[in-house]
C-alpha cells in the first residue's frame, strides 16, 4: 500500500509520517519511510542538483526534468521494490508536488506536467494521498527551522503559496477516491487523529 503526503510548507508533513509509521509498525506492519525530491541514492544525487545554487539555476522545464528523474529513479530503486515484498511506504511529497509547485502554481503548466506523469509514474501512484491543508501564514511561521530545501525553494513570496495550496486543493477535488484533505490546524496529536480516521475507513484490513 502506497501513501503519499503533501501540502504547504509548515504544514508538519514529516511529524505527522513519523507518527502514522510508528503506528502502522506497531500493528505489524513493514513501512519504508522516504521523501522527495530523493529516496534513493541516485535521486538524493539528483536532489543536491536541485537544491544547490541560486533559485534560477534551473529553467522550469529543467527542474520538472529533474524532479521527474530522481522520481523515476525513487520509484524504481526504492518505491516499487518495497511494495512487492508488501510493505507500507509512506513519501514526504510524491507527485503531486510537482504538480502543484510547477504546474498549476508554476510557470510550465499542468500538461507539460501531466506528460511526465503519464511516463514516468503511468499506473504506479500513490493508493492514498493525504494533503494537509493549513493557511499560507500559519506555514510559513511554522516553517521557520525545517530542512534543506528552505535556501532554494522558499523565497518566491506568500501569494505563489497561497496559489500551491489552491493547487493541491483542486487535485483533491478532482482525485476524491485517493486523496484526503485534512486540516493541518491544531495539535499534532488532533491532526494525527484525523489521519487516523481516514487510515481506518481506507487502509486494507
Ligand atoms: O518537502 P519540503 O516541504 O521540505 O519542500 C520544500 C519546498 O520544495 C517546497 O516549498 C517547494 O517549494 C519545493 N518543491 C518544489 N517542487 C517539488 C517538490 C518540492 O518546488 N516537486
Amino acid at each position: 500500500f502506497f501513501i503519499s503526503f503533501e501540502g504547504g510548507d509548515g504544514a508538519g508533513k514529516s511529524t505527522q509520517i513519523k507518527v502514522l509509521a510508528k503506528a502502522l509498525r506497531e500493528a505489524g506492519r513493514e513501512v519504508v519511510v522516504t521523501r522527495e525530491p530523493g529516496g534513493s541514492p541516485g535521486a538524493e544525487a539528483i536532489r543536491k542538483l536541485l537544491l544547490e545554487g541560486e533559485a534560477d539555476k534551473w529553467s522550469p522545464l529543467t527542474e520538472a526534468l529533474l524532479m521527474y528523474a530522481s522520481r523515476a529513479d525513487h520509484l524504481e530503486r526504492t518505491i516499487v521494490p518495497a511494495l512487492a515484498r508488501g510493505a507500507v511506504v509512506i513519501t514526504d511529497r510524491f507527485a503531486d508536488s510537482s504538480m502543484a509547485y510547477q504546474g498549476l502554481a508554476g510557470e510550465l503548466g499542468e500538461e507539460a506536467v501531466s506528460t511526465l506523469y503519464k511516463l514516468v509514474v503511468g499506473a504506479q501512484g500513490p493508493d492514498l494521498t493525504f494533503i494537509l491543508d493549513l493557511a499560507v501564514d500559519e506555514g510559513l511561521k511554522r516553517s521557520g527551522s525545517t530542512g534543506d530545501t528552505e535556501q532554494r525553494f522558499e523565497s518566491k513570496g506568500s501569494a505563489y503559496q497561497e496559489k500551491v495550496r489552491q493547487a493541491f486543493l483542486e487535485i483533491a477535488k478532482r482525485e476524491p477516491d485517493r486523496c484526503a484533505v485534512i486540516s493541518a490546524d491544531g495539535e499534532i496529536m488532533d491532526v494525527a487523529a484525523r489521519i487516523g480516521a481516514v487510515i481506518q475507513a481506507r487502509f486494507p484490513k
